[in-house]
């Protein structure tokens, strides 16, 4: 675990556990209009940190989420409304937005944004951004970065909860 001088946080996990459990941890810190952007390939582990993220938002059954590529959002019910977002078939902001997603962004619930690359315009200029890495087979690396103050926050909170496990 390091955080740089621009308060990037840095997290390896070894094995996809460690994921679900770095992801609910950074869920339990997470209020209404909190919105989460992940980038990275394909089986980095974005979606594991979802799940994670599903659970500390109180969703009861991660399993339920997946990445279907061909739905655009699944809505999950927890302590908030959880949406899980995958632009991977997005061309650009304006398929998003047309699709009101500024309403869920800073509405009831917490917001995760797998490819958010794709829509990177739609997306809230506060939010808390994710480049997950593939390491090796069994290691990934997330680094966290804000974007604004209230993801500062977060994220810093999140470095410290690490720092004294
Ligand atoms: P993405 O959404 O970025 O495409 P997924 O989370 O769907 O990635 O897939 C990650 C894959 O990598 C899963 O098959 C998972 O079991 C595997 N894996 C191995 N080690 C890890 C780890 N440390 N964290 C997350 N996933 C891991
Ligand atoms: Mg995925």
């Amino acid at each position: 675990m390091s955080i740089s001088s621009r308060q990037t946080l840095s997290v390896i996990t070894r094995n996809p556990q460690r994921t679900v459990e770095l992801g609910r941890r950074l869920g339990r810190l997470l209020k209404k209009g909190d919105v989460v952007a992940l980038v990275g390939e394909l089986g980095a582990g974005k979606t594991t940190l979802v799940k994670g993220i599903a659970l500390g938002c109180g969703v009861r059954d991660a399993s339920e989420v997946t990445s279907p590529t061909f739905i655009l959002m699944s809505e999950h019910k927890g302590r908030l409304p959880f949406y899980h977002f995958d632009a991977y078939r997005l061309h650009g902001a304006d398929e998003l937005t047309v699709l009101g997603s500024h309403e869920y962004f800073e509405g009831t619930g917490v917001c995760a944004v797998e490819w958010a690359e794709r829509v990177g315009d739609a997306l809230p200029a506060d939010r808390v951004d994710v480049r997950a890495w593939h390491v090796n087979s069994k290691r990934r690396r997330f680094d966290f970065s804000p974007t604004g103050p209230g993801s500062a926050k977060i994220i810093a909170r999140l470095g410290r909860q690490i720092s004294v496990r």
